[in-house]
């Protein structure tokens, strides 16, 4: 008998452990939970406790404070499913970004123990703690130590309170010299599946609880100088000037008509400056960001060129200078085609439409992409709010996400070689 069928609450029960979660803050008025701070410590333990009370046979906090929860295969050197996300928060965060992901895969192990069920593969739950790139100039450090990627270096970076992340790890009880062998052998990993909120509105447009991720977007940054000639307001005649402004103002234009070419790319213009920014004075300089993502590399290359080329031709019509300057650039992070079939067929089996998005936002699947393949099950969130108390998805799009991802776990067991 599939698991799914004898376990009628899942969402119930992921929403109350979303809820017990949710209390768990370094901040009294608000959930704020940064990496390694004693709140996180003891969202840890609370974790643990879910996960040993869901029925894992080993449950640790790793050496760099991940919870790691395993639900043994039906053979003891069996290789291992990953399921994970992060709990780790914003400042002033909501309550689902990242637990989401880590109580649904909670919620699995749930089901298969009520179930009796062993699987051909071991079942691991991870919860990560540095996701949110807020403490720490870190980035993804616990995912890349299990990818195998992380850098010795991040030891040192400092928190705005001067505290070292070694000594804040060594705080939380963890081993900043642990860290190298919590990298995992590749052959003993069949996949990493992460459940997420969409942190976009796309799947509430759609008009659909869950979504399945193709890729997480690779993402292009430049920053862009406009210089003409400052004057004054009254005296220099409309023909005669060298306007920064206004042609920054065509360029930003551009940016928005070329980012919406292809149907998947966006552009953003999300920070300007105006110098002098004076009431009288006509505007000699700007200077602009550019942020340019999308899921295939190649298609997002060529939005970049069209777009750098759109601001030259403007500048060179209105004889002003220009320099373009990266500062960033990712490629994009795909999904592993046979994990997107996966979830798309127990997405199907559950009545529901399978849309395919990409991922607008990083997340720990990016890092755990270079140990092994990676899928991702987007989750319906309210407006498409959050990094913000207000985000919301729903008990039932919660329980469907959780169903959905057990389904498609034991339909990856039925195909199991072992
Ligand atoms: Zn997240």
């Amino acid at each position: 008998m599939p698991a799914s069928s004898s376990s009628s609450s899942l969402g119930q029960r992921a929403f109350d452990r979303l809820m017990q979660l949710r209390g768990i803050s370094d901040h009294p008025d608000n959930l704020t939970r940064l990496f390694l701070s004693p709140s996180h410590r003891q969202a840890a333990e609370a974790v643990k406790q879910m996960m040993t009370q869901a029925g894992c046979d080993t449950v640790e906090i790793d050496a760099l404070g991940t919870v790691v929860g395993r639900y043994h295969g039906k053979a003891a050197d069996a290789p291992a499913l990953l399921i994970g996300s992060h709990i780790d928060t914003v400042k002033d965060a909501g309550s689902y970004d990242g637990t989401l992901g880590v109580v649904a895969g909670i919620g699995v192990v749930e089901a298969l123990k009520q179930a009796g069920r062993r699987l051909p593969f071991t079942l691991e739950i991870l919860a990560f703690g540095d996701e949110e790139n807020v403490r720490f100039p870190s980035n993804l450090s616990s995912s890349r130590a299990l990818a195998g990627t992380f850098d010795a270096a991040t030891l040192d970076g400092v928190d705005e309170d001067g505290i070292s992340f070694r000594q804040a790890l060594l705080d939380f009880g963890g081993k900043p010299g642990a860290i190298g062998p919590l990298a995992r052998d590749a052959s003993k990993v069949i996949g990493y599946l992460e459940v997420h909120i969409e942190q976009g509105p796309v799947l509430q447009h759609e008009n659909l609880p869950v979504g399945i991720v193709t890729a997480i977007n690779g993402a292009s940054r430049r920053r862009v100088s406009v210089t003409g000639e400052a004057g004054h307001a009254g005296t220099v005649p409309m023909a005669l000037r060298l306007d920064a402004l206004t042609a920054a103002s065509e360029m930003v234009l551009a940016v928005e008509t070329l980012g919406a070419k292809a149907p998947l790319t966006v552009a953003t213009v999300g920070r300007l400056a105006v110098s002098p920014n004076a009431v009288n004075v006509i505007p000699g300089g700007v200077q602009f960001t550019l942020d340019m993502r999308g899921p295939d590399d190649a298609e997002r290359i060529a939005m970049v060129d069209a777009i750098e080329q759109a601001c030259r031709t403007i500048a060179a019509r209105r004889k002003v200078r220009l320099e373009i300057a990266p500062f960033y650039d990712a490629p994009a992070c795909p999904c592993s085609p046979s994990l997107q079939t996966a979830l798309a067929e127990a997405v199907a089996r559950h009545q529901i439409r399978p849309l395919h998005l990409p991922s607008g936002a990083g997340h720990d699947a990016m890092a755990m992409a270079a140990l092994c393949p990676i899928g991702m099950l987007f989750v319906r969130c309210t407006d498409g709010i959050s990094h913000n108390p207000a985000e919301f998805s729903s008990q039932s799009d919660i329980d469907q996400a959780i169903r959905i991802l057990l389904d498609a776990i034991e339909h990856l067991a039925s195909q199991s070689v072992s």
